[in-house]
């Protein structure tokens, strides 16, 4: 079953065109990386498949509705730029957000699962970057969904957190959920997904599973990362000075 599906997306802003033909198509049970460097489209796309933009052109689905509305539910998410509340506690806030889902587990239940028992009765404005982290990953957990949204999910998490992380989300997984997620680590991009999109200039540029993109292990991962964006980026750049 195919849980997203982007066609010839395109999304443009004045002077820019953040998506240029985008096609992604994601199927149930899978964790997808979405890897590109700074730039290249990838919160773009989640802002799209959360019904928070609206593409230029083609077609954005998320478990076959058009995104947004009812469908936002059976979504959790973790953005970059998430303003949180800094004087809520953070039992009150998980408490808050799961109550915005019509199937929320029990809060105390999440917060053990991210490891933030400890810290329940904090303010938000008092967590290090990590465990703000581990809130936003508890807050994406609360409403029980089938399709993890995770842009740059673990960019200042500690090794142990990282792998804390990664347990919960698998779990997730093993429990029937989805997983789209975007990353600059091309380690845990390999170690983790079981495909990786490479997008450059708002285009796909490979889609493939880690091991086939290096040859399987022949080649150095980074090399062909960098291989791959930056023939596009140069395109790209070509493309704008004519
Ligand atoms: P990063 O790795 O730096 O987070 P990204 O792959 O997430 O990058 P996007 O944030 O999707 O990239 O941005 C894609 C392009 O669209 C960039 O050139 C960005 O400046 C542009 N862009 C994104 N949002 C807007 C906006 N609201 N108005 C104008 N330009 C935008």
């Amino acid at each position: 079953m195919t849980v997203l599906e982007l066609r010839d997306v395109r999304k443009t802003y004045p002077g820019v065109d953040a998506l240029a033909g985008l096609d992604v198509s994601v199927a149930r049970g899978e964790i997808v990386a979405l890897l590109g460097p700074n730039g290249a489209g990838k919160t773009t796309t989640f802002e799209l498949l959360l019904g928070l933009i609206r593409p230029t052109s083609g077609d954005v689905r998320v478990f076959g509705e058009e995104p947004g509305g009812r469908v936002r539910t059976r979504i959790g998410a973790m953005l970059q730029a998430a303003g949180l509340p800094d004087q809520l506690q953070v039992r009150e806030l998980v408490r808050l957000i799961g109550r915005g889902y019509p199937t929320a587990v029990q809060v105390d239940e999440v917060l053990a699962r991210t490891s933030l028992t400890k810290r329940a009765t904090r303010t938000v404005k008092s967590l290090s970057g990590g465990e703000r982290q581990r809130l936003l990953l508890a807050l994406a957990l609360v409403g029980t969904p089938e399709l993890l949204l995770l842009d740059e999910p673990t960019a200042a998490m500690d090794v142990a957190s990282r792998r804390t992380f990664w347990e919960q989300a698998r779990a997730s997984v093993a429990d029937g959920a989805t997983i789209l997620f975007a990353t600059h680590d091309l380690t845990e991009a390999a170690a983790v997904a079981d495909r990786v999109v490479v997008v450059a200039g708002g285009r796909v540029v490979a889609d493939t599973t880690p091991d086939a993109l290096t040859h399987h292990g022949d080649d150095d991962l980074e090399e062909v990362f960098l291989a791959l964006t930056n023939e596009s980026s140069t395109a790209a750049d070509e493309g704008d000075d004519r």
